[in-house]
C-alpha cells in the first residue's frame, strides 16, 4: 500500500493518507477519512467537549451498545447482528 492524496471535505485542503494510516483504518474497518488532520482534530475536540458522547475519531457514527460494558456508543461502521461491538474505552484496551 502506498500513500494516497485526499482532499478535505471541510476546508478543501489536500492531505496525505499515509500507508500506515491506511493499514490502521483497514484493520479497524474504518472508512477512509474525509477531513484533513487539522479538521479531524477540531472535530474530535468538539466531540470530546460534548458530555456523554464517545470520543470517537469518526466522521459519522452508528449508535450501538458496547458488548463489554453496556455503554451506548457510536461506531464508525454499521454494526452487524451477532458481532460484538465495543465503546471507545473498551476498544482501546482490547
Ligand atoms: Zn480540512
Ligand atoms: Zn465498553
Amino acid at each position: 500500500m502506498k500513500a494516497s492524496e485526499r482532499s478535505c471535505e471541510q476546508c478543501g485542503d489536500a492531505f496525505e493518507f499515509s500507508a500506515g494510516e491506511q493499514r490502521f483504518y483497514a484493520k479497524r474497518e474504518f472508512p477512509p477519512p474525509k477531513r484533513c488532520p487539522g479538521c479531524r482534530d477540531a472535530h474530535k475536540k468538539a466531540r470530546q467537549a460534548a458530555p456523554g458522547e464517545a470520543a470517537w475519531d469518526a466522521e459519522e457514527g452508528f449508535p450501538a451498545t458496547c458488548s463489554a460494558c453496556g455503554a451506548s456508543t457510536l461506531l464508525p461502521f454499521e454494526p452487524e447482528t451477532g458481532r460484538p461491538v465495543y465503546c471507545g474505552d473498551c476498544f482501546r484496551y482490547r
